[in-house]
């Protein structure tokens, strides 16, 4: 079982979620929970840190944030332990999570259950710190944003778990934000490879890792409310789709900058040095688009996430005695509209109809790509909401019901 910020965001839920674990105990299950840091924990240690400098150390950031996360299983065992039944909290080391020697985004190489077997052996709910892990020479690190699903999902696989539940503000997986699109519908099931897509693509209900985990070792993976009862999304092999609907869902990402560079000389290698050296820095491309050749010279540009703009200007700039180049720019503040389904293979005009919907929305399209299962278009940011309702209509995927969002209305 693991539950989100905002399901432990205050005392009085992490008490319901207490009694939950209890419930589930009592049942007669052997019960590993996996916690985040409690409510904007996690965002108010960041800010903290940014008051002291712009360039906060990547060690001690993980050190700094991974206390929110210890906040949180200390607290919950507590009162796990205080309606009568037995709880242990640990640390991700404790839990013998291993990770790459990254900071920030560290990947899991490995895990010992040892010590969580032996507390479950001794008859305790077993309360593990999210996103959080060490590596072999025993440095912290952090999984990146929203990696306690993570933790779930690779705790679950290795402990060969019945299941896997994640507990969320919302009761589900549905076919878009439910926060933007009132009448988004809940989805009883998703395939883990759109799963995947949409994580991928922005869908923060699931940290992308925690799918590609579910997928590569079968976990049997759902996603539910912590404040209800209602039936979760099962997220497995192959799901059906209606008849008729290709398009199962929808994400956006807000965090787009689409970098240019324009005036390259247009020689062999010239994408392998530039994509070479954002590689070296561990900087994540997104869309390259290159232009045609004019006298010899070539325009390209690429998208990498907002927050990586800085270190990718840098990295362009350090290139350019490699890469001579007439200028270089950027543009922040776009964003990513995607639609994603496995029926698309088979569907011609399905891309063709979502440019027309964004233009009937008259948005103009800055960038494209497309794989077998998704089409994402990059867009200015403030049509956003306009686009992704209009999609949703026009792919069909509307109910009359209004989508349930249980939890704080405000978010960060
Ligand atoms: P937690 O703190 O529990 O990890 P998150 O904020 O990380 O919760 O993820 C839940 C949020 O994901 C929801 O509140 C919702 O706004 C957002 N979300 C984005 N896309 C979807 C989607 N397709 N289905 C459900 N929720 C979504
Ligand atoms: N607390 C971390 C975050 O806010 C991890 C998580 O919640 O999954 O990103
Ligand atoms: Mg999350």
């Amino acid at each position: 079982m693991k539950f989100g910020g905002s399901s432990v965001g205050t005392t009085e839920r992490m008490r319901r979620v207490a009694e939950r674990i209890v419930d589930a105990k009592r049942q007669g299950n052997r019960v590993v929970v996996v916690v985040s840091a409690m409510g904007d924990t996690t965002d108010d240690l960041i800010d903290k840190a940014r008051e002291l400098t712009d360039e906060p150390s990547a060690r001690e950031m993980d050190m700094l944030l991974t206390t929110g996360e210890q906040i949180s299983v200390a607290l919950l065992s507590m009162a796990i332990q205080h309606l009568g039944e037995r709880a242990v909290s640990l640390t991700g080391w404790q839990a013998g999570i291993r990770t790459e020697p990254v900071h920030g985004k560290a990947r899991i190489t490995g895990i010992d259950p040892a010590r969580i077997y032996r507390e479950l052996d001794a008859d305790n709910a077993v309360i593990v710190a999210g996103f959080q892990g060490m590596t072999e020479d025993g440095e912290i690190t952090t999984l990146g944003r929203g990696g306690s699903d993570t933790t779930a999902v690779a705790l679950a696989a290795a402990i060969q778990a019945d299941r896997c539940e994640i507990y969320t503000d919302v009761d589900g997986v549905y076919s878009t934000d439910p926060r933007i699109v009132k009448n988004a519908r809940k989805l009883s099931s998703i395939s883990y490879d759109e799963m995947l897509e949409l994580a991928h693509l922005g869908a923060a209900v699931l940290h992308p890792r925690a799918v590609e985990y579910a997928k590569h070792h079968r976990v049997h993976l759902v996603v539910r409310s912590s404040f209800t009862n209602n039936e979760g999304t099962l997220v497995k092999e192959e799901a059906e789709m209606e008849q008729g609907v290709v398009v199962r869902g929808i994400a956006y990402d807000k965090n787009v900058t689409r970098i240019s560079i324009m005036g390259v000389e247009d020689v062999p290698g010239v994408l392998a040095n530039v994509f070479g050296a954002l590689a070296a820095e561990g900087i994540d491309v997104d869309i390259i688009v290159q232009s045609y050749v004019q006298n010899g010279k070539a325009d390209f540009s690429f998208t990498v996430s907002s927050n990586d703009r800085p270190q990718a200007m840098k990295v362009i700039e350090n290139v350019r005695s490699a890469v001579p180049y007439r200028e270089a720019g950027y543009e922040d503040g776009l964003v990513k509209v995607s639609i994603v389904g496995a029926g698309m293979v088979s569907n011609p005009g399905v891309a063709a109809r979502m440019f027309d919907v964004i233009s009937k929305q008259g948005v103009s399209i800055k960038m494209v790509s497309t794989s077998e299962i998704k089409v994402s278009c990059v867009i200015e940011a403030e049509p956003l909401q306009r686009v992704v309702r209009a999609l949703h209509t026009a792919y069909g995927l509307d109910t009359s019901e209004a989508a349930f969002v249980g939890g704080p209305q405000e978010r960060r």
